[in-house]
Order: structure tokens, then sequence, then C-alpha cells
């Protein structure tokens, strides 16, 4: 068996960063801390920290009084933040940047007079935030088939904005159906899907042609690993997304598999290296690295609001 380890693969530069954030915060105080959702979709990620003393709640609602708060990686509505802040929270902000940008041209798109056609997944928090930017200047488009059902306003000019962690390939697909019912489109050069989303894409498109399945390490509410792993199902190959090495089966595979191995932006590297340990044991495999993008991007730290941490 030969195993291709995709690269890049797992933790982002928004990842990293959030996940810094939650870890300083905590070296900071020894009080508690409150997360607005899960930091990252992973529950590996997210039950290390719970075990750390970190409280997940899914509304402010559940936070006490000037407790400490932190906002994950996939954003907020201004709604949440401004009732944040009336209520004496210290909020510990770990947007992802690139998810920050896409708040930012929805605000000035909208001030601007254009209608947004905003394609995301339904219910996914990152697309809440989003649509609570401008909510009377935004419809959400979840699919290809969902274009002839919207009514935008006729007298507003109309652009595009999108989900950081989509499918290029059913943005496309959704784009060209907008494009055809609308003519006039306005098409923003960068309209969202963020470039970890994009490379570990591109990676696995790359190297599926060499591969008989693929294996992606992610959760299941992980926008983006769920992408990865239709990506094979598209070409006719196998594929599996797995939490863990614990959710892999060896009637799945063959002693002659060449396997493609990757991981989602919000899965951790030890996973992947399970993931290997198990492949090695079992089918003494052979695994060869291959890189297609080398990512560097880093963003600044996120701060830690001096003294306010108890
Ligand atoms: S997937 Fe993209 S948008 Fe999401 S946290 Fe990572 S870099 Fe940011």
């Amino acid at each position: 068996m030969k195993i291709l380890l995709a690269s890049p693969r797992g933790f982002c530069a928004g990842v990293k960063r959030a996940v810094r954030a939650l870890d300083e915060a905590l070296a900071a105080g020894s009080g508690p801390i409150w997360a607005l959702h899960e930091i990252v979709h992973n529950a590996s990620v997210v039950e290390r920290f719970r075990r750390r003393g970190v409280r997940f709640v899914d509304s402010l609602e559940q936070i006490p009084d000037r407790a400490v708060v932190l906002f994950s990686a996939h954003g907020v509505a201004p709604k949440v933040r401004e009732k944040a802040l009336a209520r004496g929270l210290t909020v510990i902000d770990a947007t992802c940047p690139l998810v920050e940008r896409v708040h930012r041209l929805a605000r000035r798109f909208a001030e601007e007079g254009y209608h947004i056609l905003y394609i995301g997944h339904r219910g996914h928090q990152e697309v809440i935030g989003t649509l609570g930017e401008a909510p009377e200047s935004i419809t959400l488009v979840a699919s290809a088939d969902e274009v002839p059902k919207i009514s935008p306003p006729a007298d507003r000019p109309l652009t595009v904005l999108m989900q950081t962690t989509l499918s290029f390939v059913e943005a496309d697909k959704i784009t060209s159906a907008l494009r055809e019912r609308f003519p006039r489109l306005a098409m923003p050069p960068d309209a969202g899907i963020c470039f970890a989303t994009r490379h570990r894409q591109e990676a696995v498109q790359t190297l599926l042609p060499e591969s008989d399945a693929v294996v992606v390490v992610g959760s299941a509410n992980s926008s983006n690993s769920r992408r990865l792993a239709e990506l094979p199902l598209a070409a006719g190959k196998r594929s599996r997304l797995i939490d863990s090495a614990a959710d892999l089966r060896e009637n799945d595979f063959s002693g002659g598999d060449t396997v493609l191995l990757t991981a989602g932006a919000s899965a951790p590297e030890e996973l992947v290296e399970g993931c290997l340990d198990w492949f090695r044991d079992r089918f003494g495999a052979e695994v060869r690295e291959r890189t297609i993008f080398d990512e560097r991007t880093a963003f600044r730290p996120v701060i830690i609001p001096p003294g306010e941490i108890k």
C-alpha cells in the first residue's frame, strides 16, 4: 500500500490563530472561559478544551454577566457582539480575518446600494454571522436548484459573496446559474472562498488521478472537511470522512491500494499521524508526502484583553 499524504492539509492560519487565542486566554487566568459555539468544527479540539475547563455554549444567554467569552473563527453577527458588550462580557474575538473581510464586503456592498446574493450553507455559524451584517440586503443561495426560486429586489444592482469554506466546484455551478438568470450580476474578483479551502481542495484534485481511495480527517460538521470528502465521489473514487484512526475499517482497503490522506482545516496533525500509524501497522504502508502548495500564511495573533481575565 502507498499513502499519498497531501500538503497542505489540516490546521489553516485562521484555526491556528483561534486555538492559540484560547490557549493564551486559559493561561492568562484561573476563572472560567466561555466559548460561543465550537471554537472550530472539530470534535477532538473541542473535547480537549472542554477538559481544560472551557464551557461551550450556543447562546449568550447561557453566559453570566461580566464573564469572559471567546467568539470562534466562524465569526458572529454584529447584534451578538453588541449584546455581549452591553452585558459587560470580556470578548476575545477569534473571528478569522478572512471571515471578517467578507463581513466588511457585505457592509460595503449594502452601503453602495447593492443587493448581495450570498452563496452558503443554511444554518452554518459563518453564514448566520455574515447574513447579520446586512440582513435587508442579502439573499442566501444554498444550491443551484434555489437560483430560479429567489426574488431579489428588481431595482437594485446585484453582486455575489460566498462562505469561505465552500467547494469551488459547487460554487462555480451556483455562480454560473446566477449569471445565467442575472446577466448583469457584478462579480467581485475574490468573492469569499479562502486560500486554505482552495489549496486543500486543489491538492486533492491534483492527486486524485493517482489514488484508489481518499481518507479525509475531519468532523462531520466541518464544512471544508465535508467538501474535501465529496470531491473524490464526483470522480467515482472511494472516500471516507473520519474523526480519527478509530473510525478506519480494514475491509474498506486492500494491500494494493494507493490511498490519498488529507485533513480538513480544523483537524489537528496528531490525528493524521494516528492514521499513518494505523495504515503502517495493518498494511505496511509506505508514506510519501506530496506538496501541491507551499502554504506559509500566518495571521496576526488575537489580542487578549490585558488584566481583564481573572
Ligand atoms: S478555513 Fe479559511 S476562512 Fe476558515 S478559518 Fe481557515 S483561513 Fe479562515
